[in-house]
């Protein structure tokens, strides 16, 4: 098996009919067609062995949580996904593994929509990297810079859950089913992305903690945030797994939960609310950003007094 067989066997997903991609895996650069009046939406992050996910976890999932991970940035942007380009190291030609992880990827890429359009093989110790192309309406992309003092702090769906499903999983070897499935399967949230284009003023995905990341949002905007830690969404299976003081400082600061965090000005909260209520995906109302400041995030208990939170977050330098 050389190079050339091995990303013809497993890499070359056939392009999806009446997608972008003119041109896909094979030449020495992909082509898109993008949509006249649309800006591309272009992300990267990288998976390393050992850092992001266990190195004996399954090649069908891994795949599937390093792209949805990307389509997750997609939807933060408000953008839709073109394509993907997967850069993998691999150490050993493994066929089972290359199958699982090929069927994977390929089941994704046919549910979101999103064909492999190209990428690069290397030997080393396995890191997968993928680049995913969107497309969003010139103008209209979710940015962090837009809010405004006194927008409300909203998030999609419940917070902590892949960090408890990674703990059960490294405590126990075994995690609750959904716990797990929140962990290596995040679901990009496409819908409510698009739907906050022209609504949301900023908007980004929670990947390395709910306070760390609003700090973005609140530091690109020149704010600061407050968190109120009763209105925090923590899922009944996170609760009856771990209780729900370890719950709430796990949805504040716990990573890769790939759900969104919004902020939309109060006059328009009933259209927004409105405008989510169909795609079946809880969005709840934690917050709101304050002040002019340095992207300071406060958390307050239900009586407006101050709770000591760890800013938290994954930092892979700190
Ligand atoms: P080049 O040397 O011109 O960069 P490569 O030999 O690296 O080309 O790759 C040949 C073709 O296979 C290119 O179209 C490239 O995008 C594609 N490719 C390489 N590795 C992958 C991969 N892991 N997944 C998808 N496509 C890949
Ligand atoms: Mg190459």
């Amino acid at each position: 098996m050389n190079e050339f067989e091995l990303i013809r066997r497993y890499f070359r997903f056939a392009a999806l009919p009446g997608g972008d991609l003119a041109l896909g895996v094979g030449d020495d650069c992909a082509l898109f067609n993008l949509p006249p009046g649309e800006q591309l939406a272009v992300t990267t992050d990288t998976f390393v062995s050992g850092v992001h996910f266990v190195a004996d976890g399954d090649a069908f999932l891994i795949g599937r949580r390093a792209l949805r991970a990307n389509l997750s940035d997609i939807a933060a942007m408000g953008a839709t996904p073109l394509g993907f380009q997967l850069a993998i190291a691999l150490p050993e030609f493994n066929e089972q593994w290359l199958e699982r992880f090929s069927a994977g990827l390929a089941d994704d890429a046919l549910r979101f929509a999103c064909p492999l359009s190209g990428g690069d093989t290397t030997r080393g110790p396995l890191t997968i990297t993928v680049t995913l192309l969107g497309a969003v309406r010139a103008g209209e992309a979710l940015c962090r810079n837009g809010a405004r003092e006194g927008d409300l702090v909203y998030v999609t769906g419940t917070l902590g859950d892949s960090s408890g499903g990674l703990y059960c999983l490294q405590q126990q070897g075994v995690a609750d089913g959904y716990l797990s499935e929140r962990y290596w399967l995040p679901e990009p949230r496409l819908a409510v992305g698009s739907a906050l284009r022209g609504l949301a003023s900023a908007a980004l995905d929670i990947s390395d903690g709910l306070v760390q990341d609003l700090g973005h949002i609140a530091q690109a905007s020149g704010l600061n945030a407050v968190i109120e830690c009763n209105a925090l969404p923590l899922s009944s299976q996170l609760i009856a797994a771990v209780g729900e003081e370890q719950a709430r400082r796990w949805a504040l600061s716990g990573g890769e939960d790939y759900e969104l965090c919004f902020t939309v000005p109060p006059e328009r909260r009933a259209t927004v609310e409105q405008a989510l209520a169909d795609l079946g995906v809880g969005v709840t109302a934690i917050g709101r950003m304050t002040g002019k400041g340095t992207g300071v995030v406060r958390c307050v208990d239900g009586m407006g007094n101050p709770v000591l939170i760890e800013r938290g977050g994954y930092d892979h330098f700190a």
